[in-house]
């Protein structure tokens, strides 16, 4: 699960806490009082996704049970830490002799994977809920900027981040979602993050995919940009130095968890 690049420090959440305060008190400070910010990603980093992937296996698998019984007899084998980040590899991860199954399972993904419906499988970080609310309760706000797009997956949005208890519908909370599928997420995410900090100094970026960190340090050099240790897009590119990563949300937990 972890995914620890050596030459970056690792901090606890509580240490990037007490970052993010101490930053958010300087800003204010220089910049006429102007609530900091705080941006979070979704997918990867505040929830897990991979339940998600294994139900639509699981579901895959029942579609093919009478042709494939052999692939019902291995999903059913499987658990979220036999996945990765691609739906062709949790078919690697099966052995099957199939070629093409792989192809197919990843255009039934697709299908479902970027929907509402699915959503509320995934599961929430311990400890990244009370994060942000620690956040807001200091007086900065959180803006959720997630790759997740509008048309496809609002209401899924709204519903998972309400569910598990998130700061949602308030003046210190935003959502900002792709506006369309096809649109890439690192140049989305650079375009929003320009936008955001016109509404206030962003003083913290958290995000699993090390593009993500990267392109944010290019943008907002100042900023503290984290990367969360869970799976990220195949071929990452080296996590740039400047950046801090952690192993969870948890408050309790120390650097090295
Ligand atoms: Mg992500």
């Amino acid at each position: 699960m972890l995914d620890r690049a050596p030459h970056v420090p690792t901090f606890s959440a509580r240490q990037v806490l007490a970052r993010l305060l101490a930053d958010a008190t300087v800003q204010s400070a220089q910049n006429h009082s102007r609530r900091a910010w705080v941006a979070l990603d979704m997918d990867g980093t505040l929830f897990d996704n991979r339940p998600r992937t294994l139900a639509i296996l699981h579901g895959f698998a029942m579609s093919h049970r009478t042709a494939l019984p052999e692939l019902l007899h291995a999903v059913r084998g499987l658990s979220v830490d036999d996945l990765h980040y691609t739906p062709s590899q949790a078919i690697d991860a099966l052995g099957l002799p199939h070629p093409g199954l792989g192809e197919q399972f990843s255009r039934y993904w697709r299908e479902r994977f970027f929907t509402n419906s699915f959503q509320p499988l995934d599961h929430v970080e311990p400890g990244a809920a009370e994060l942000a609310h620690r956040l807001v309760d200091a007086g900065l706000g959180v803006v959720y900027l997630t790759g997740r797009d509008r048309p496809g997956m609002m209401h899924g949005v709204l519903q998972s981040l309400d569910a598990h208890g998130f700061p949602l519908m308030c003046p210190q909370s935003q959502v900002v979602l792709k506006p369309d599928f096809h649109h890439d997420d690192v140049a989305f995410k650079r375009e929003a993050l320009a936008e955001l900090a016109k509404n206030g100094p962003i003083v913290g970026l958290i995000d699993n995919e090390p593009a993500i960190v990267n392109m944010a340090l290019e943008v907002l050099p100042t900023t503290l940009c984290v990367r969360i240790q869970r799976p990220h897009a195949p071929n990452p590119p080296r996590l740039d130095p400047r950046a801090v990563q952690i192993p969870s949300f948890r408050l309790d937990g120390p650097a090295d968890a």
